[in-house]
């Protein structure tokens, strides 16, 4: 075997990519960087029915999101393609015919129908429902009359009976027996191989080193193991990472705040705040010391690609299964909010602005960059950014009647008549002079705390919480503050 780390992520395309996938295609991205190997990105589209074009061409589209881009793949090519199962398809005959020829599988015609009410019969008698061997050692003659017949046959392969060991690289030595698997089917009867077949035929000519893959996977590492020794392969390390759940210990789904990568896509989480989380996922990092920026509980949580890709380790994933935790997701998501190039998070922001109704295309760039500014800090995903981007863009301001009552307060008048005056003297309110603002009208109304902000708040807002109020007078303009405070005014003089 080459010392060049080749690791694939092959997905099926038969629905979107969902946590569990998306990890998967994650460590293998992670170890062919550390290792400056290849990550080789395989498309497993054999069942046939299930198979569509969209999910393919959305699994790629979710991979390049992620920044996880491959070395070799159906897109770009490489030295071992065509990287499309169902373009290799001759190549499966070919290594089935070599089995067939070396006695090592042979053919099978029993009927679906027959297979099926003998597996029933084992299932019954509380036997495990493996193939009885009945066409293993079928003469001539006999295939000879069932081809006659007509009948199409499929290609089994001999399973020995000794043990099948190796050591996965996250569960340690696994054992599995011979016998319990019994002759399985490597090439069907109209010409499509067999899963596991298929896969041990790409994964070696692919010299593929490292199979990282889901436990889901497991019980099929013993039949690929045996497929690469009778094919005379040299038989890749593995590695199988454990399931996803969410909190209440089910498979993770839709209710546990996310089971595909779309639905987190639509919801606002930037690619760096689910890679981070997702490659620290179960996997036991070793403590921080308390305090340690990034960290919560002693443990780094916030970790840059970089830092992930030199520090991770395959030996220390877990074993048991990992479970998905949004509030943990979105306190990340959060960080790269708050840190990421404001220009780049405007971009980002901009189809969840538009998807508001709020048109962002006709206002000036920089202003609008000051907007998402001051929002950031207030929001964990970017489908919140409407809830603070509206006291920017709504031509009215509407005040509540819960909040009116707040305004109703005998200081009020006063505060909003200092905030007017104040404003209308200022030629530019920067945060700095937003804040003498605020300080002016304290001492001049002798109120402090919620009592002077809460009302400035409302006048300028109509919101009772949301960004720190400097930011907001520092981006809202001269004109519609002022606007805005004469509305907030009228109820109140009526009073
Ligand atoms: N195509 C398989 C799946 O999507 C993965 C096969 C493998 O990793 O061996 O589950």
């Amino acid at each position: 075997m080459s010392n060049q780390i080749r690791v694939r992520f092959a997905p099926s395309p038969t629905g979107h990519l969902h946590m569990g996938n998306v990890r998967t295609a994650l460590f293998n991205y992670l170890f062919a960087k550390k290792h400056n190997g290849s990550f080789i990105l395989r498309i497993e589209d054999t069942d046939f029915d299930r198979v569509k074009k969209e999910y393919e061409d959305s699994i790629l589209e979710d991979l390049k999101w992620l920044g996880l881009n491959w070395d070799e793949g159906t897109d770009c090519g490489g030295d071992y393609g065509p990287y499309r199962q169902s373009e290799r398809i001759n190549l499966y005959r070919e290594h089935a015919d070599r089995l067939l020829n070396e006695g090592k599988a042979y053919q099978c015609f029993c009927s679906p129908e027959e297979l099926e009410r003998k597996r029933k019969e084992s299932l019954s008698k509380g036997l495990p429902p493996r193939y009885d061997g009945k066409c293993c050692n079928l003469s001539r003659e006999e295939i000879v009359s069932y081809e006659q017949k007509g009948i199409k046959p499929s290609i089994r392969f001999k399973v020995e009976t000794g043990l099948i060991e190796f050591e996965d690289m996250v569960r340690g030595k696994m054992t599995f027996k011979g016998s319990d698997i019994g002759d399985f089917v490597i090439l069907r009867s109209d010409g499509v191989a067999a899963y596991n077949f298929a896969v041990t035929v790409d994964d070696a000519l692919m010299k593929i080193t490292h199979v990282i893959r889901g436990e889901d996977h497991l019980s099929n590492t013993p039949r690929q193991i045996l497929l690469n020794q009778a094919m005379g392969f040299d038989i890749p390390e593995f590695a199988h990472l454990s399931m996803i759940l969410g909190y209440d210990r089910t498979l993770l789904s839709k209710r546990h705040g996310a089971a595909s990568l779309k639905e987190l896509k639509g919801e606002g989480y930037l690619s760096e705040a689910v890679i981070n989380y997702l490659s620290l996922l179960g996997w036991s990092n070793p403590p921080l010391p308390p305090f340690t920026k990034g960290g919560r509980g002693g443990i780094r949580e916030i970790m840059p690609l970089n830092d992930i890709i030199k520090n991770i380790s395959i030996e220390r994933v877990s074993k048991s299964p990992a479970v998905f935790d949004i509030k943990k997701l979105k306190w990340i998501n959060s960080h790269y909010i708050r840190n990421k190039d404001i220009a780049e998070l405007t971009e980002l922001a901009h189809p969840f602005l538009t998807k508001a109704g709020i048109s962002v295309d006709t206002v000036d760039k920089n202003w609008l960059y000051k907007v998402v500014d001051t929002i950031r800090d207030n929001i964990e995903t970017l489908s919140e950014i409407d809830k603070y981007a509206r006291i920017f863009f709504d031509e009215i301001i509407k005040i509540d009647s819960e909040n009116l009552e707040i305004l109703k307060d005998n200081t009020v008048v006063e505060v909003l008549k200092s905030l007017k005056d104040r404003i209308e003297k200022e030629e530019n309110i920067t945060e700095e002079i937003a804040d003498k603002i605020i300080l002016y009208i304290k001492e001049k109304a002798n109120i402090k705390g919620k009592k002077l902000m809460m009302p400035i708040r409302i006048a300028l807002t109509g919101k009772t919480e949301g960004p720190e109020l400097k930011k907001i007078m520092s981006v809202l303009r001269k004109d519609e503050m002022i606007k805005r405070i004469n509305l907030a005014q009228k109820p109140i003089a009526n009073t």
